[in-house]
Protein backbone atom coordinates (compact mmCIF):
# COMPACT_ATOMS: atom_id res chain seq x y z
CA UNK A 1 0.00 0.00 0.00
CA UNK A 2 2.55 2.19 1.05
CA UNK A 3 4.66 1.55 -2.31
CA UNK A 4 1.91 2.09 -4.45
CA UNK A 5 0.78 5.08 -2.84
CA UNK A 6 4.00 7.30 -2.60
CA UNK A 7 5.54 5.57 -6.15
CA UNK A 8 2.72 5.36 -8.08
CA UNK A 9 3.99 1.49 -8.40
CA UNK A 10 3.40 -2.14 -7.09
CA UNK A 11 6.11 -3.95 -4.62
CA UNK A 12 6.55 -6.08 -7.99
CA UNK A 13 7.99 -3.79 -9.39
CA UNK A 14 10.46 -2.34 -7.05
CA UNK A 15 11.59 -5.67 -6.44
CA UNK A 16 12.16 -6.10 -9.95
CA UNK A 17 14.78 -2.82 -9.95
CA UNK A 18 16.15 -3.98 -6.21
CA UNK A 19 16.77 -7.90 -7.08
CA UNK A 20 18.62 -6.96 -10.04
CA UNK A 21 20.39 -4.18 -8.13
CA UNK A 22 21.26 -6.83 -5.61
CA UNK A 23 21.89 -9.95 -8.16
CA UNK A 24 24.79 -7.37 -10.26
CA UNK A 25 26.47 -6.62 -7.17
CA UNK A 26 26.12 -9.31 -4.61
CA UNK A 27 29.72 -10.72 -5.90
CA UNK A 28 31.69 -7.51 -5.57
CA UNK A 29 30.73 -7.26 -1.99
CA UNK A 30 31.45 -10.98 -1.32
CA UNK A 31 34.94 -10.00 -3.09
CA UNK A 32 35.47 -6.73 -1.11
CA UNK A 33 34.24 -8.40 2.44
CA UNK A 34 37.46 -10.68 1.58
CA UNK A 35 39.66 -7.94 0.42
CA UNK A 36 39.15 -6.29 3.65
CA UNK A 37 39.48 -9.32 5.76
CA UNK A 38 42.90 -10.28 3.86
CA UNK A 39 44.36 -6.68 4.14
CA UNK A 40 43.37 -5.62 7.97
CA UNK A 41 42.82 -9.13 9.48
CA UNK A 42 39.40 -10.84 9.80
CA UNK A 43 38.99 -8.85 13.06
CA UNK A 44 38.59 -5.76 10.43
CA UNK A 45 35.31 -6.98 8.87
CA UNK A 46 33.27 -7.36 12.22
CA UNK A 47 30.03 -5.17 12.70
CA UNK A 48 31.61 -3.35 15.30
CA UNK A 49 35.22 -2.50 13.76
CA UNK A 50 33.71 -2.36 9.91
CA UNK A 51 33.47 1.40 10.05
CA UNK A 52 36.89 2.69 12.02
CA UNK A 53 38.97 -0.10 9.49
CA UNK A 54 37.57 1.88 6.48
CA UNK A 55 37.07 5.57 7.85
CA UNK A 56 40.96 4.93 9.15
CA UNK A 57 43.50 8.16 9.04
CA UNK A 58 41.05 10.23 6.34
CA UNK A 59 38.74 12.04 8.15
CA UNK A 60 40.85 13.61 10.43
CA UNK A 61 43.10 14.37 7.44
CA UNK A 62 40.63 15.63 5.20
CA UNK A 63 39.27 17.66 8.53
CA UNK A 64 41.08 20.64 8.48
CA UNK A 65 39.54 21.30 4.95
CA UNK A 66 36.01 21.35 5.84
CA UNK A 67 36.02 23.94 8.38
CA UNK A 68 32.54 24.64 10.18
CA UNK A 69 32.25 27.72 10.12
CA UNK A 70 32.59 28.42 6.59
CA UNK A 71 30.18 25.47 5.78
CA UNK A 72 27.41 28.18 4.75
CA UNK A 73 29.70 30.43 2.76
CA UNK A 74 30.86 27.39 0.76
CA UNK A 75 26.97 25.74 0.26
CA UNK A 76 25.60 29.30 -0.91
CA UNK A 77 28.27 29.74 -3.43
CA UNK A 78 28.54 26.07 -4.86
CA UNK A 79 24.97 26.65 -5.36
CA UNK A 80 25.05 29.89 -6.64
CA UNK A 81 27.51 28.64 -9.16
CA UNK A 82 25.13 25.88 -10.61
CA UNK A 83 22.79 28.76 -11.34
CA UNK A 84 20.48 27.16 -8.90
CA UNK A 85 18.04 29.92 -7.34
CA UNK A 86 15.00 30.13 -4.60
CA UNK A 87 12.28 32.06 -6.48
CA UNK A 88 12.30 34.80 -3.03
CA UNK A 89 12.25 31.98 -0.66
CA UNK A 90 12.90 32.21 2.89
CA UNK A 91 15.13 29.51 4.98
CA UNK A 92 15.83 28.95 8.67
CA UNK A 93 19.16 27.81 9.08
CA UNK A 94 19.19 25.98 12.59
CA UNK A 95 22.78 23.61 12.46
CA UNK A 96 24.25 22.85 15.69
CA UNK A 97 23.10 20.05 18.43
CA UNK A 98 21.50 21.30 21.64
CA UNK A 99 19.87 19.58 24.43
CA UNK A 100 16.21 18.41 23.62
CA UNK A 101 16.93 18.96 19.72
CA UNK A 102 15.12 16.07 17.72
CA UNK A 103 18.04 13.82 17.00
CA UNK A 104 17.83 13.53 12.95
CA UNK A 105 18.83 16.39 10.90
CA UNK A 106 15.51 17.20 8.35
CA UNK A 107 13.76 20.05 6.44
CA UNK A 108 10.37 21.28 6.32
CA UNK A 109 7.74 23.18 4.63
CA UNK A 110 5.05 25.49 6.67
CA UNK A 111 4.70 27.39 3.18
CA UNK A 112 4.63 25.41 -0.05
CA UNK A 113 5.64 27.03 -3.43
CA UNK A 114 2.82 27.70 -6.12
CA UNK A 115 1.64 30.02 -8.89
CA UNK A 116 -1.70 31.46 -6.95
CA UNK A 117 -4.32 33.37 -9.54
CA UNK A 118 -2.84 37.03 -7.77
CA UNK A 119 0.78 35.83 -7.78
CA UNK A 120 3.59 33.77 -6.72
CA UNK A 121 3.84 32.48 -3.51
CA UNK A 122 7.30 31.92 -2.27
CA UNK A 123 8.70 28.41 0.03
CA UNK A 124 9.54 29.38 3.68
CA UNK A 125 11.68 26.33 4.75
CA UNK A 126 13.08 25.26 8.42
CA UNK A 127 16.08 23.15 8.38
CA UNK A 128 17.90 21.57 11.20
CA UNK A 129 21.50 19.66 11.76
CA UNK A 130 23.15 18.08 14.55
CA UNK A 131 26.37 19.74 14.25
CA UNK A 132 28.61 19.41 17.45
CA UNK A 133 31.36 22.04 15.72
CA UNK A 134 34.42 21.15 17.95
CA UNK A 135 34.11 17.37 17.27
CA UNK A 136 36.93 16.15 14.22
CA UNK A 137 34.36 15.56 11.11
CA UNK A 138 31.73 18.29 11.92
CA UNK A 139 33.01 20.24 9.21
CA UNK A 140 32.55 17.70 6.69
CA UNK A 141 29.23 16.50 8.03
CA UNK A 142 27.96 19.96 8.34
CA UNK A 143 28.60 20.87 4.28
CA UNK A 144 27.05 17.25 3.32
CA UNK A 145 24.01 18.18 5.35
CA UNK A 146 23.63 21.31 4.05
CA UNK A 147 24.17 20.00 0.43
CA UNK A 148 21.56 17.61 1.17
CA UNK A 149 18.98 19.98 3.03
CA UNK A 150 19.17 22.89 0.62
CA UNK A 151 19.29 20.47 -2.11
CA UNK A 152 15.24 19.61 -0.82
CA UNK A 153 14.60 23.07 -0.11
CA UNK A 154 15.92 24.27 -3.99
CA UNK A 155 13.57 21.58 -5.37
CA UNK A 156 10.58 22.58 -3.53
CA UNK A 157 11.40 25.94 -3.93
CA UNK A 158 11.41 25.67 -7.53
CA UNK A 159 8.12 23.62 -8.26
CA UNK A 160 5.91 25.73 -10.75
CA UNK A 161 2.02 24.67 -10.30
CA UNK A 162 -1.60 25.92 -9.82
CA UNK A 163 -1.83 24.48 -6.37
CA UNK A 164 0.61 23.80 -3.70
CA UNK A 165 -0.40 20.11 -3.61
CA UNK A 166 2.61 19.70 -5.86
CA UNK A 167 4.92 20.92 -3.68
CA UNK A 168 4.01 19.39 -0.71
CA UNK A 169 6.79 16.47 0.50
CA UNK A 170 4.37 13.58 1.44
CA UNK A 171 2.32 11.64 -1.10
CA UNK A 172 2.00 11.08 -3.67
CA UNK A 173 5.01 13.05 -4.00
CA UNK A 174 7.55 10.18 -3.79
CA UNK A 175 10.35 9.71 -1.52
CA UNK A 176 12.71 8.86 -4.26
CA UNK A 177 12.13 12.01 -6.35
CA UNK A 178 12.60 14.13 -3.56
CA UNK A 179 15.46 12.12 -2.04
CA UNK A 180 17.28 12.26 -5.55
CA UNK A 181 17.56 16.06 -5.27
CA UNK A 182 18.83 16.12 -2.35
CA UNK A 183 21.42 13.00 -3.26
CA UNK A 184 22.70 14.26 -5.97
CA UNK A 185 23.68 17.87 -5.05
CA UNK A 186 25.30 16.12 -1.84
CA UNK A 187 26.99 13.76 -3.87
CA UNK A 188 29.41 16.65 -5.37
CA UNK A 189 30.95 16.69 -1.98
CA UNK A 190 32.95 13.47 -2.96
CA UNK A 191 34.10 14.91 -6.06
CA UNK A 192 37.69 15.84 -6.50
CA UNK A 193 36.51 18.94 -8.93
CA UNK A 194 34.14 19.81 -6.08
CA UNK A 195 37.07 19.72 -3.02
CA UNK A 196 39.58 21.28 -5.57
CA UNK A 197 37.17 24.44 -5.92
CA UNK A 198 35.75 24.59 -2.25
CA UNK A 199 37.81 22.62 0.50
CA UNK A 200 40.31 24.81 1.83
CA UNK A 201 41.85 25.48 5.26
CA UNK A 202 41.52 28.10 7.85
CA UNK A 203 44.60 29.77 5.80
CA UNK A 204 43.21 29.65 2.16
CA UNK A 205 45.07 26.61 1.56
CA UNK A 206 43.22 23.74 -1.28
CA UNK A 207 43.08 20.46 -0.29
CA UNK A 208 45.98 18.61 -1.40
CA UNK A 209 46.03 15.94 -3.75
CA UNK A 210 47.42 13.22 -2.00
CA UNK A 211 44.12 13.53 1.02
CA UNK A 212 41.96 12.70 -1.71
CA UNK A 213 44.22 10.63 -3.56
CA UNK A 214 44.48 8.43 -0.19
CA UNK A 215 40.69 8.33 0.58
CA UNK A 216 39.72 7.16 -2.64
CA UNK A 217 42.77 4.02 -2.30
CA UNK A 218 40.99 3.26 1.01
CA UNK A 219 37.54 3.43 0.10
CA UNK A 220 36.70 3.33 -3.40
CA UNK A 221 37.09 -0.95 -3.24
CA UNK A 222 35.04 -0.63 -0.66
CA UNK A 223 31.93 1.65 -1.83
CA UNK A 224 29.55 -1.54 -2.64
CA UNK A 225 28.86 -1.81 1.09
CA UNK A 226 27.36 1.51 1.50
CA UNK A 227 24.81 -0.18 -1.37
CA UNK A 228 23.99 -3.42 0.53
CA UNK A 229 23.44 -1.50 3.78
CA UNK A 230 20.84 0.31 1.87
CA UNK A 231 19.52 -2.61 0.12
CA UNK A 232 19.19 -4.24 3.40
CA UNK A 233 16.54 -2.01 4.51
CA UNK A 234 13.54 -2.62 2.13
CA UNK A 235 14.29 -6.67 2.42
CA UNK A 236 14.18 -6.48 5.90
CA UNK A 237 10.74 -4.53 5.77
CA UNK A 238 9.44 -6.83 2.58
CA UNK A 239 9.93 -9.96 5.08
CA UNK A 240 8.30 -8.32 7.90
CA UNK A 241 5.62 -7.74 6.08
CA UNK A 242 4.79 -10.58 4.51
CA UNK A 243 4.93 -12.53 7.91
CA UNK A 244 2.36 -14.70 8.84
CA UNK A 245 0.76 -12.86 11.93
CA UNK A 246 1.24 -16.13 14.00
CA UNK A 247 5.24 -15.52 13.25
CA UNK A 248 5.40 -11.98 14.64
CA UNK A 249 7.06 -12.05 17.86
CA UNK A 250 10.08 -10.61 18.72
CA UNK A 251 12.52 -14.26 18.48
CA UNK A 252 11.56 -14.49 14.87
CA UNK A 253 11.97 -10.49 14.18
CA UNK A 254 15.50 -10.62 15.80
CA UNK A 255 16.05 -13.83 13.60
CA UNK A 256 14.47 -12.63 10.72
CA UNK A 257 17.26 -9.02 11.15
CA UNK A 258 20.13 -11.55 11.13
CA UNK A 259 18.88 -13.24 8.40
CA UNK A 260 18.79 -10.50 5.95
CA UNK A 261 21.87 -8.83 7.69
CA UNK A 262 24.14 -12.33 6.51
CA UNK A 263 22.18 -12.21 3.12
CA UNK A 264 22.47 -8.90 2.03
CA UNK A 265 25.54 -7.41 3.71
CA UNK A 266 27.48 -10.42 3.78
CA UNK A 267 27.17 -10.83 7.72
CA UNK A 268 25.97 -8.68 10.79
CA UNK A 269 25.63 -5.07 9.81
CA UNK A 270 27.15 -2.33 11.58
CA UNK A 271 23.99 -0.26 11.54
CA UNK A 272 21.98 -3.00 13.53
CA UNK A 273 18.96 -3.03 11.26
CA UNK A 274 16.75 -2.41 14.44
CA UNK A 275 18.50 0.42 14.67
CA UNK A 276 17.12 2.36 11.67
CA UNK A 277 14.66 4.19 12.81
CA UNK A 278 12.15 4.11 9.45
CA UNK A 279 11.45 0.28 10.72
CA UNK A 280 10.48 1.36 13.84
CA UNK A 281 8.29 4.48 13.17
CA UNK A 282 4.88 4.37 11.20
CA UNK A 283 5.10 7.38 9.36
CA UNK A 284 9.07 6.52 7.89
CA UNK A 285 8.28 2.39 7.27
CA UNK A 286 8.15 1.15 3.86
CA UNK A 287 9.74 3.64 1.99
CA UNK A 288 13.34 3.18 2.89
CA UNK A 289 13.64 1.79 -0.82
CA UNK A 290 13.04 5.55 -2.57
CA UNK A 291 16.81 6.01 -1.31
CA UNK A 292 18.30 2.85 -3.19
CA UNK A 293 16.32 4.00 -5.94
CA UNK A 294 17.34 7.73 -5.72
CA UNK A 295 20.96 6.49 -5.38
CA UNK A 296 20.10 4.50 -8.68
CA UNK A 297 18.77 8.11 -10.37
CA UNK A 298 21.59 10.01 -8.63
CA UNK A 299 24.70 8.01 -10.75
CA UNK A 300 22.79 7.40 -13.59
CA UNK A 301 22.09 11.65 -13.61
CA UNK A 302 25.50 11.77 -12.92
CA UNK A 303 26.54 9.85 -15.89
CA UNK A 304 24.13 11.87 -18.26
CA UNK A 305 25.51 15.16 -17.05
CA UNK A 306 29.25 14.35 -17.49
CA UNK A 307 28.51 12.59 -20.77
CA UNK A 308 26.61 15.44 -22.05
CA UNK A 309 28.52 18.54 -20.78
CA UNK A 310 31.92 17.17 -19.67
CA UNK A 311 31.54 18.41 -15.98
CA UNK A 312 29.06 19.38 -13.18
CA UNK A 313 30.74 20.95 -10.26
CA UNK A 314 30.11 25.06 -10.81
CA UNK A 315 27.99 23.95 -14.33
CA UNK A 316 25.01 26.21 -14.60
CA UNK A 317 23.69 24.01 -17.50
CA UNK A 318 23.48 21.56 -14.68
CA UNK A 319 20.79 23.61 -12.63
CA UNK A 320 18.81 24.85 -15.34
CA UNK A 321 18.28 21.38 -16.12
CA UNK A 322 17.66 19.99 -12.92
CA UNK A 323 14.88 23.44 -12.14
CA UNK A 324 13.00 22.62 -15.63
CA UNK A 325 12.72 18.70 -15.79
CA UNK A 326 13.02 17.80 -12.20
CA UNK A 327 11.76 20.76 -10.12
CA UNK A 328 9.48 22.32 -11.85
CA UNK A 329 6.37 19.82 -12.39
CA UNK A 330 6.47 18.63 -8.40
CA UNK A 331 4.60 15.71 -8.11
CA UNK A 332 2.40 16.08 -11.08
CA UNK A 333 5.05 13.90 -13.15
CA UNK A 334 6.14 10.45 -11.74
CA UNK A 335 9.29 9.86 -10.90
CA UNK A 336 10.50 7.15 -13.34
CA UNK A 337 9.47 9.16 -16.31
CA UNK A 338 11.27 12.60 -15.22
CA UNK A 339 14.48 10.31 -14.63
CA UNK A 340 14.18 8.93 -18.59
CA UNK A 341 13.19 12.50 -19.75
CA UNK A 342 15.97 14.04 -18.41
CA UNK A 343 18.77 11.35 -18.83
CA UNK A 344 17.31 9.79 -22.06
CA UNK A 345 16.72 5.89 -20.28
CA UNK A 346 14.85 3.93 -18.15
CA UNK A 347 16.05 4.30 -14.60
CA UNK A 348 18.62 1.40 -14.20
CA UNK A 349 21.00 -0.05 -12.08
CA UNK A 350 23.98 -0.10 -14.89
CA UNK A 351 25.65 3.12 -14.00
CA UNK A 352 25.57 2.59 -10.45
CA UNK A 353 26.86 -0.73 -10.80
CA UNK A 354 29.57 0.07 -13.62
CA UNK A 355 30.55 2.87 -11.00
CA UNK A 356 31.38 0.57 -8.44
CA UNK A 357 32.95 -1.58 -10.87
CA UNK A 358 35.44 0.40 -12.00
CA UNK A 359 39.30 -0.29 -10.59
CA UNK A 360 40.74 2.29 -7.78
CA UNK A 361 42.93 3.59 -10.43
CA UNK A 362 40.73 3.90 -13.22
CA UNK A 363 38.71 6.30 -10.96
CA UNK A 364 42.10 7.88 -9.60
CA UNK A 365 43.20 8.86 -12.95
CA UNK A 366 40.03 10.47 -13.73
CA UNK A 367 39.63 12.34 -11.07
CA UNK A 368 43.44 13.66 -10.67
CA UNK A 369 42.17 14.87 -14.12
CA UNK A 370 39.28 16.82 -12.43
CA UNK A 371 41.07 18.23 -9.80
CA UNK A 372 43.81 19.68 -11.78
CA UNK A 373 41.12 21.24 -14.01
CA UNK A 374 39.94 22.84 -10.92
CA UNK A 375 42.58 24.12 -9.02
CA UNK A 376 43.64 25.90 -12.39
CA UNK A 377 40.22 27.43 -12.78
CA UNK A 378 39.22 27.56 -8.63
CA UNK A 379 35.88 28.47 -7.44
CA UNK A 380 33.68 30.52 -9.78
CA UNK A 381 32.49 32.81 -6.71
CA UNK A 382 35.62 33.05 -4.33
CA UNK A 383 35.40 32.34 -0.61
CA UNK A 384 33.20 35.08 1.45
CA UNK A 385 31.62 37.09 -2.14
CA UNK A 386 28.14 37.90 -1.93
CA UNK A 387 26.26 35.43 -4.07
CA UNK A 388 22.54 36.13 -4.78
CA UNK A 389 20.27 32.55 -4.33
CA UNK A 390 16.92 34.94 -4.29
CA UNK A 391 16.57 33.65 -1.01
CA UNK A 392 16.46 35.58 2.51
CA UNK A 393 18.57 33.25 4.83
CA UNK A 394 18.23 33.03 8.71
CA UNK A 395 21.01 31.20 11.24
CA UNK A 396 19.08 30.09 14.19
CA UNK A 397 19.68 28.55 17.20
CA UNK A 398 15.98 27.39 18.05
CA UNK A 399 14.07 30.52 18.68
CA UNK A 400 17.29 33.17 18.73
CA UNK A 401 18.29 34.96 15.65
CA UNK A 402 22.17 34.61 15.22
CA UNK A 403 22.02 36.28 11.72
CA UNK A 404 19.70 37.10 8.41
CA UNK A 405 20.98 37.81 5.44
CA UNK A 406 18.18 40.62 4.41
CA UNK A 407 20.21 42.86 7.11
CA UNK A 408 23.18 43.04 5.39
CA UNK A 409 23.37 40.06 2.95
CA UNK A 410 24.52 36.56 2.61
CA UNK A 411 28.21 36.99 3.10
CA UNK A 412 27.80 39.13 6.35
CA UNK A 413 25.44 36.79 7.77
CA UNK A 414 28.04 33.84 6.93
CA UNK A 415 30.55 36.51 9.01
CA UNK A 416 28.12 36.99 12.04
CA UNK A 417 26.97 33.33 12.29
CA UNK A 418 30.86 32.51 12.14
CA UNK A 419 31.84 35.01 15.44
CA UNK A 420 28.84 33.47 16.83
CA UNK A 421 29.96 30.13 16.49
CA UNK A 422 33.44 31.38 17.91
CA UNK A 423 31.94 32.62 20.72
CA UNK A 424 30.09 30.01 22.00
ZN1 LIG B 1 16.77 13.81 2.31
Amino acid sequence: MKCTQAEGFSKDTLFKILDDLESKTRSLNTKARATLAGMKGADSIKPENIGYTLAGSSAAKMDPYFPFETAVDVWSRSFAALGITYRGATMNLDLVDREGKYSNGFCHWPQCAWQSATGWVPSKTNFTSLATPSAVGSGHTAIATLMHEAGHAAHFANVVQRSPLFSQERAPTSVAYAENQSMFLDSLVGDAAWMARYCRDRKGEVIPWEIIKAKIETTHDFAVFDLRRLLSVPYFEKAIYELADADVTPARLLALADEIETKIEGGPAPRPLFSVPHILSDESSAYYHGYVLAELSVQQTRAHFLKTYGTIVDNPKVGADLASVYWAPGNSEAFMDLVEKLTGKPLAADDWVGRLGETAQQVLADEKKDYDAAVAVGPKFLPGSTVDLDMRILLVDGDDVISDSSTAGLAAACTAYAQWLDAK
